[in-house]
């Protein structure tokens, strides 16, 4: 009898079901996957090991050798322990018990031993012990990196499609496995609205978080399912489920078909009244789905990518050039807004300026970054400049908490200029400016800083996790991580408010405006323009097409009066579950 079908919960974060077979990923310095070897590879996967462990006892002695004539005795010593280590048959005995018992790769087989010995070291009552976990961890980098050079083994062995299970991925990881043979994605860890989470929507990957221990659970046996629109994976799935899943998975891409009617339909509400809806654009390939889609222009590119997916290089200022212009020209006669890079603490800053923040969140990060490094930013700043000569461009401003920072900014842009003409490059002399409104402060001087650009963009995702104190990232808060709160609600009208009153346009890019059940409450708010990501666009059509503007305002007023985001939500439930026009929908509602 086979292993009982298991339903893991967690939260549903990019939508679809994805049918696959499980590969675990540990992401460390050296990444890790959990390939199967059939039995009668396990004697060459064997070889592979021995051949990694002579390369890496090689490797140790030489860097000893070294170390002793230049850095002297004790830290020699350190690489006599690695080498002590590379040559004991018990611990080389573990890891091929490992590859054999487990039928695993070699590279599995040394990280999941060196994990668990130096997980029983750090228990011991020892010092001396407990430091050797160190050497255990050094030891199993050394043996990865060698087992690398040997023929190592890729995710495209795997026949068909694949289940990615890791602890956490950063966003790079996910681009480069969406990429792949990969179907589908679950996590023990992340938000909603972390940065990972908005790749895998940008990729149509569906994606499950908070699966605690997931990585414990898996088998190389049977498919599982991730089922990323309700949040479940199912480990062991009965033929009933695989076939249910099936069906569902089908009916999913049967109604992405008859979305497709929505693509020359205007987006306007159901009394005429016109909404822009634009497109968040993270990856190239996903202009092609945006201009499918009839976007009404890109509302947020993130330039920062442009940088992560280059890493540890920066693109260069033809390369900017390059990609602005793709944007434009896709969009042509309509608007691409720009974001600057919003890179700061775990990526560029790090790597690129060396610095180590303790919470980088609240760190160098977006605006603050550009404005400490100038000369690093003046390269996109410039490319802007030359961009903005063929299309309709508009420059944003990510994490922008004060007036400073945009007159800052615009030193920038001058200095920029000049550079330009300088060197003969054509250029405009000035670019249209605008401010991601997504720190409370920013909301709170709305009004003054309306009078230093000539657009807003509201980024929810970071307005809550700062408004509310809740990681983005964290599956422990998911749950406080509310867009309807009656906080982010009043911030939001007073922004738009602020807007109209000083003549700037307004913008709203964050996830929330993907969100069918609060998409229509902000257009009642007076957010008339929405930025969602590509494949999001006919679903919120839709959504604003069924609503009379008279009747989304009149949610937004009765909305703003509620105490709390339980009573916002349960308003917006009743209220989309009654036929719109009809008598008495909203009133009873109420
Ligand atoms: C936001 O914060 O809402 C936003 C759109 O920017 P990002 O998700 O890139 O932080
Ligand atoms: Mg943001």
């Amino acid at each position: 009898m086979g292993v009982p079908e298991q339903i893991l919960e967690g939260l549903a974060v990019s939508p679809g079901i994805a049918i696959g077979r499980a590969v675990c990923l540990e992401s460390r310095d050296v990444e890790v996957f959990r390939i199967p070897i059939r039995a009668e590879d396990l004697s060459a996967e064997l070889d592979r090991l021995d051949a990694a462990l002579v390369a890496a006892r090689g490797d140790v002695g030489e860097m000893r050798r070294k170390a002793g004539a230049d850095l002297g005795a004790k830290l020699a010593g350190i690489f006599d322990a690695h080498r002590l280590l590379l040559e004991d048959p018990s611990f080389a005995g573990k890891i091929r018990e490992r590859i054999q018992d487990e039928k695993v790769n070699a590279e599995w087989a040394v990280h999941k031993t060196t994990e668990e010995l130096a997980t029983l070291f750090a228990q011991l009552d020892n010092e001396r012990m407990r430091e050797r976990q160190q050497d255990l961890l050094d030891v199993s980098r050394h043996l990865l990196r060698s087992l690398g050079a040997i023929a190592h083994h890729e995710l495209s062995e795997i026949e068909g499609p694949i289940i990615v299970v890791a602890h956490d991925l950063t966003p790079s990881d996910a681009i480069r496995l969406g990429r792949q043979n990969v179907a589908g994605l679950a996590l023990e860890t992340g938000g909603r609205t972390s940065h990972t989470a908005i790749i895998a929507r940008s990729l149509h990957l569906p994606l499950v978080t908070g699966l605690a221990e997931v990585r414990e659970l898996v088998t190389d046996e049977d498919p599982v399912i991730v089922d990323g629109s309700s949040g479940r994976m199912v480990l062991h799935p009965t033929a009933d489920s695989l076939e249910s899943y099936r069906e569902l998975e089908a009916r999913l891409r049967g109604e992405e078909d008859r979305q497709a009617a929505l693509r020359s339909v205007r987006a306007e509400t159901s009394d005429g009244h016109r909404v822009q809806l634009l497109a968040n654009i993270d990856l190239p390939e996903e202009i092609e789905e945006a201009v499918l889609h009839s976007a009404d222009g890109v509302g947020l590119y993130r330039s920062e990518f442009l940088y992560i997916e280059r890493s540890p290089e920066l693109p260069d200022e033809d390369a900017h050039v390059e990609i602005y212009d793709r944007l434009l020209e896709a969009m042509h006669p309509r608007p691409v807004i720009v974001r600057t890079f919003d890179l700061g603490g775990r990526k560029l800053a790090r790597d690129v300026l060396h610095t180590q923040e303790a919470n980088p969140v609240l760190g160098l990060r977006g605006i603050r970054l550009t404005l400490a490094r100038p000369e690093i930013f003046e390269i996109q700043v410039r490319a802007l400049l030359r961009s903005a000569l063929n299309g309709h461009l508009r420059v944003m401003l990510p994490m922008i908490a004060s007036v400073e920072e945009v007159r800052q900014f615009k030193q920038l842009v001058t200095r920029a200029a000049a550079q330009l003409r300088a060197a003969g490059v054509p250029h405009k002399d000035s670019l249209d400016v605008g401010a991601m409104i997504e720190v409370p402060a920013a909301a709170m001087v709305a009004p003054e800083l309306a009078r230093e650009v000539s657009f807003f963009s509201i980024g929810t995702n970071d307005l809550i996790q700062y408004s509310l104190a809740v990681d983005r990232n964290n599956e422990h808060v998911s749950h406080l991580y509310r867009p309807l709160h009656p906080g982010i609600l009043r911030m939001v009208r007073s922004v738009v408010e602020a807007a109209r009153e000083h003549g700037v346009d307004v913008s709203l890019c964050g996830e929330a405006a993907a969100d069918p059940r609060v998409a229509p409450l902000l257009i009642g708010l007076g957010v008339h323009r929405l930025s969602v990501f590509p494949g999001a666009i006919p679903l919120i059509k839709k959504e604003i097409r069924s609503h009379p503007l008279p009747r989304l305002q009149e949610l937004a007023a009765k909305s703003l009066r509620l105490a709390t985001a339980r009573e916002i939500e349960d308003l917006i439930d009743e209220y989309l579950d009654r036929p719109f026009d009809g008598p008495g929908g909203l009133e009873a509602a109420g």
